[in-house]
């Protein structure tokens, strides 16, 4: 039978499964049973001895791993990882699990980007080993977990106060009546059976709630869990614990492994984005709607062409040039980890656009620069900070038809707009164009220095 601490480690089952480790310094140990386990993993791969985890270490490392993996590169091959969802390796699975929270604890906090990161893969190694049971067994650990992460039978829209501020779950995710969550079946027919005219009730039930919302709160109540756990072992090693040093060096291990992705796909180096490549700005390769607007608007809609408009243009144009073409949603710090480049780069130029606006933007309305940020993806906030990201969303760059919509004044189209439907395609396009001119007349350049420098040997003859 399916161990419920496969897919919830906080369970009691995890709980206890940790204090049976014993001697901590087995972790870094090579366990045969471990390497047993996954080399027999169905469909596992086991061509290359590096996609086999020989100790609790190595298995933290491959679940992360394989969160980042999986999220950014389209070739991705699932088979390397297949024993993440064998549920014989439970036991060596909890392990990993709570050293990675310790370790992130312990050197980064609950507000850095690898809590965030470690948080997201749970999130989704519970939603993968959830859709490869049956859907009795799917069915049957979903309530089990429920049940135990929330407690009461009737609980009020407040209980997810903490979920719902962080954005983890929205309210429109659920179904509401009297301010209280309706999650169980019998409960929903005994409220509103009787309103219910022309369809089944349960057939209500399902389309509306079933396994698919409980498994959504269950998983999403696990991450706030273990962000809470990190949480707790961050204060406890601020106060009293000096971290193992095995934990920190596993910390690092999981810096490296962000810092790895961040290059590979982040800045448009991995197997996905082509040749667009994440790199400095070049304004000359600006559209003609950007460099209106990087003049500063001296009439209306100042404030669309900044915020709406303009920072979602630079910030995409500077971090993630390719993601119309990759179509994968990121936040900032998936590409800009400290956020350096958005401090830098991208804000000086957003800001210096909205200083040369008549009169100058945040001048006489500094409350705009909160705006500013929760396009970025930072929430609500004056500054852009790692603890709030993904409390709104980065925004996409605005197409030209919407430009034309809402911003007619600025879209003022040249030749090379006719290719294009987004002003980020055509600064995509005119980086590769202006790099090519520029490898042509450097080419040139260096044939005319040989063609003259032959010329001169030859009349020294
Ligand atoms: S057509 Fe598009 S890219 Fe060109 S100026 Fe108008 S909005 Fe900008």
């Amino acid at each position: 039978m399916l161990s419920v601490a496969f897919i919830n480690p906080l369970s009691d089952e995890g709980k206890n499964v940790v204090r049976e480790l014993g001697d901590f310094e087995r972790v870094l140990a090579d366990n045969d049973e471990l390497i047993s386990i996954v080399t027999e993993s169905r469909s596992q791969e086991i061509s290359d001895d590096s996609f086999i985890p020989r100790n609790y270490i190595d298995l933290a490392i491959k679940r992360i791993e394989w969160y980042v993996k999986k999220k950014n590169d389209r070739n991705f091959d699932n088979n390397i990882y297949e024993f993440l969802f064998n549920p014989e390796i439970y036991k060596f699975d909890i392990i990993s699990y709570y050293l990675l929270c310790q370790a992130v604890g312990a050197k980064y906090g609950s507000n850095s980007r690898e809590s965030r990161v470690l948080v997201e893969s749970q999130g989704k190694i519970m939603e993968y080993r959830l859709g490869k049971l049956s859907k009795s067994e799917q069915t049957l650990a979903v309530n089990n977990i429920l049940n135990s992460v929330v407690s009461l039978s009737h609980p009020r829209w407040t209980f997810f106060e903490e979920l719902l501020g962080s954005k983890k779950l929205r309210l429109h995710e659920m179904i509401l009546d009297n301010g209280e969550v309706i999650l169980d079946k019998d409960d929903f027919l005994e409220r509103f059976s009787s309103k219910i005219h022309g369809r089944k009730p349960d057939k209500m039930y399902e389309a509306l709630i079933g396994t698919r919302v409980k498994e959504l709160v269950m998983i999403k109540m696990v991450m706030q869990n273990t962000e809470d756990y990190i949480s707790n072992v961050s204060a406890k090693s601020q106060r009293e614990i000096e971290p193992n040093p095995i934990l920190l060096q596993l910390a690092d291990k999981i810096s490296e492994v962000l810092a790895e992705s961040a290059r590979s796909y982040g800045f448009g180096g991995g197997s996905r984005g082509g040749s667009i490549r994440a790199s400095a700005l070049n304004p000359k390769a600006f559209p003609p709607c950007v460099k209106n607007v990087m003049e500063g608007i001296k009439s209306g809609g100042r404030n669309d062409a900044i915020i709406m408009f303009l920072t979602p243009f630079i910030s995409y144009a500077r971090l993630y040039p390719s993601v119309f073409s990759e179509n994968i949603s990121k936040r900032v710090s998936d590409i800009d980890p400290n956020l350096s480049v958005v401090e830098g780069e991208v804000m000086p130029l957003i800001f210096g656009a909205a200083e040369r606006c008549t009169p100058p933007l945040f001048e006489d309305q500094p409350q705009d620069k909160v705006n500013l940020i929760a396009k970025l993806g930072f929430g609500m906030h004056e500054t852009a900070d790692l603890k709030n990201e993904g409390q709104t969303t980065w925004y996409t760059p605005m197409s030209c038809e919407k430009v034309k919509l809402h911003l007619p004044s600025l879209c003022k189209p040249d030749e090379h707009c006719k290719k294009i439907g987004n002003p980020l395609s055509y600064y995509n396009r005119m980086t590769w164009i202006i790099r090519k001119e520029s490898q042509q007349s450097t080419g040139n350049e260096a044939g005319k220095t040989e063609a003259k420098t032959s010329k001169t040997q030859k009349d020294s003859k």
